[in-house]
């Protein structure tokens, strides 16, 4: 049993600092049992397996006092033998992609689409974890995205842009509907004049949206169009003209990388109108801060 404080008596894992976290998987034996549990996830291990696949020269006892200070926060033992705990395998994961340990980087190419505010193109990049796009031009940023090393290396342009789209959108839908993608904690959501918000070149907006996570310390910044995105009444319109805006990639979408298609009419409460044109029809909504209907989608076809 460890005597660090991770179980109780039982052997249930309790809270702890996540300094003491960091700590426990600071050595090599621990990292090693780690690994090879994290390759059988569902498998439960014996302990003499488990040893012998993890550390065959370190005598038993020795084992034990490494293996027992990862019972409870990263493994847990029960009848058929050690397996992962979620933290564990989440640790796994994170290491396997290469997010500590490897450096990756992709030099910038053409990301398909010019910039919304001087015309340039826009490049995509990669280095140092973050993948961006940004304009070549006026170097306005249009998304960052936090991605592992194994995610950029030796892929395919193309796939990689389709990737970050799809992977970009599942967390902003999860962000819009005020549930944190990384903790699962509900969120504190707030709009902002984008000369406010601490994300570049957001002072082009007249409102901005921001998220933050009191749990993780999770924050994101996205713009009202991007909150609305998966609106039912924005799909069906779009999509009863021809257009998925599901599908394509979300940084296509004028409406969505820009505000030209939004006017504040207060920002005491924040009340904020969305109005866009497609072929010309026209559909127009209004909402305020927490992203209801103040005044509900109405479409106006063309004459
Ligand atoms: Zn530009
Ligand atoms: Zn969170």
């Amino acid at each position: 049993m460890p005597d660090d404080g991770s179980v109780d008596k039982e052997g249930n894992a309790v809270d702890t600092e996540p300094a003491d976290a960091f700590a426990l998987v600071g050595n090599e034996t621990r990292a090693e049992i780690l690994r090879v549990l994290g390759e059988d996830p569902w498998e439960g291990l014996s302990f003499s397996e488990l040893r012998s696949r993890a550390a065959p020269d370190m005598d038993s006892g020795q084992f034990n006092y490494h293996l027992q200070q990862l019972v409870g926060q990263f493994v847990r033992h029960t009848d058929d033998g050690y397996e992962m705990r979620p933290a564990g395998a989440t640790l796994y994961r994170t290491v396997r992609a290469g997010t500590f340990n490897r450096r990756a980087s992709v030099e910038p190419f053409d990301a398909g689409f010019d910039c919304y505010f001087c015309g340039a193109g826009v490049e995509a990049s990669y280095d140092d974890g973050m993948f961006d796009l940004s304009c070549s031009g006026c170097s306005h940023v249009y998304s960052r995205t936090m991605a592992p090393p194994s995610a950029v290396e030796g892929v395919d342009p193309e796939d990689l842009l389709a990737r970050i789209d799809q992977y970009n959108r599942h967390n902003m839908l999860a962000f819009a509907r005020g549930v944190c993608p990384i903790c699962v904690n509900g969120l504190d959501r707030e709009f902002m004049p984008g000369e406010e918000a601490w994300t570049e070149g957001a002072e082009r907006f007249d409102v901005f949206v921001r998220h933050t996570c009191d749990h993780c310390g999770n924050t994101h910044y996205m713009t009202v169009g991007l909150s609305l995105l998966y609106r039912p009444s924005l799909v069906c319109f779009f999509s009863e003209r021809g257009l998925d805006v599901t599908d394509v990639p979300h940084w296509e979408l004028p409406f969505v990388m820009t505000d030209r298609d939004l006017t504040v009419r207060s920002d005491d409460p924040w009340e904020v109108a969305f109005e866009t044109t497609y072929d010309d029809d026209r559909l127009a909504l209004v909402v305020d801060e927490d992203l209801t209907f103040v005044e509900e989608p109405a479409v106006t076809v063309a004459e």
